[in-house]
């Protein structure tokens, strides 16, 4: 097995500009304007523009309505909470662990502001359990990845998946937990969005919800950055596009998915009012397509082309400026934009 070299963290020998995405050799300099990528100023510009922190959300509608939910919305809530806490509390530290062999500086910025993104999104989960639950309770929501067994098996299909890479960091293994990546930022999160969505168009958790489109703003460009490397990888390393890679992807992803109907099931289920499981199964299985596809590989599921959540997309694809189904805050660290940038400040 090839390991990966690590970035080293000075080479006067090497220009600035890296000779290769792994493996390769860059004076680990960062000027914007000698990199590899075309592509990472762009996507740099972008993460800066969605910078938000829970401080700015009044949560105080949320905390009347919370004890008005019914019992199993609350359940819910809370264990979806749970599940998210997890996932990017791994994500933040798998980013960095990642970012250790990308021979490239300004790709392992990228990586640094994701790894940062991911801690305000827990942050963000704290800061909604201390407004709407005892201290007690957030506590044990913190620790429901240890306990509730549907959850820990889908939980484990992706820590297995980036510890296989952790322990043996090869362009293999590299390639295969980005893969587990984008299940976890691109399908894991989805349907504990869709649960917070449908409570949201029923007018309830708006603040919650304001939330979590925020982060859900953030995991699509962190799916589209790792979707990024991933092709890079290959691209500069042909020799892993196999068939076997091909098929190892395809089948993650459709396990994945079935990982996620049967915890959908268990959480969301019959339980939820404006959301059926049926529905919920379809979108899961078209969100797995659709992610299998963008990192090149087979649908796992024959069908689902089209989104049957269609009222979801309002609530996903909310572009910032256009949208009142949100309280919309005066958003003052995104005022920089092309027409307004740095120049002129
Ligand atoms: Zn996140
Ligand atoms: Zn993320």
């Amino acid at each position: 097995m090839n390991r990966l070299k690590q970035r080293i963290l000075i080479d006067s020998e090497a220009p600035n500009k890296s000779t290769g995405i792994v493996n390769g050799r860059s004076s680990n300099i960062l000027n914007w304007d000698d990199v590899r990528f075309s592509w990472a100023y762009p996507k740099y510009k972008r993460m800066l523009g969605n910078f938000w922190t829970p401080f700015e959300i009044n949560m105080a509608k949320d905390i009347k309505q919370f004890p008005t939910l019914s019992s199993r919305e609350q359940e819910s809530f809370l264990k979806i909470i749970g599940l998210l806490a997890l996932l990017d509390s791994v994500q933040t530290d798998y980013a960095g662990k990642v970012a250790d062999y990308l021979t490239d500086s300004s790709l392992n910025a990228l990586m640094i502001i994701l790894a940062q993104q991911e801690v305000v999104h827990n942050h963000s989960y704290s800061y909604v359990l201390s407004s709407i639950v005892s201290k007690k309770k957030q506590d044990e929501v913190f620790d429901f990845w240890k306990n509730d067994p549907i959850l820990k098996k889908r939980n484990e299909f992706i820590t297995n998946g980036y510890k296989g890479f952790v322990e043996s960091p090869t362009i293999e293994n590299l390639l295969k937990s980005i893969i587990y990546d984008v299940i976890l930022e691109g399908l894991f999160f989805y349907s504990g969005f869709a649960f917070f969505y449908n409570l949201a168009r029923n007018q309830k958790m708006v603040a919650t919800s304001t939330m979590i489109n925020y982060i859900n703003r953030d995991e699509q460009l962190h799916v589209g950055l790792f979707e990024k490397i991933y092709k890079e990888v290959l691209n500069e390393n042909p020799d892993y596009q196999t068939d076997e890679l091909r098929k190892f992807g395809q089948d993650a992803f459709k396990q994945a998915a079935l990982l996620e109907i049967e915890w959908g099931r268990d959480i969301i289920g019959a339980h939820v009012e404006g959301l059926l499981m049926s529905d919920l199964e379809d979108y899961i299985k078209f969100m797995a397509n659709k992610r299998a596809k963008q990192l090149g590989f087979e649908e796992p599921f024959q069908g689902y082309k089209t989104n049957p959540l269609k009222w979801i997309i309002a609530y996903q694809e909310v572009d910032r400026g256009k949208t009142d189904f949100f309280e919309q805050k005066s958003r003052q660290y995104t005022k920089t934009s092309d027409a307004n940038g740095f120049d002129e400040l």
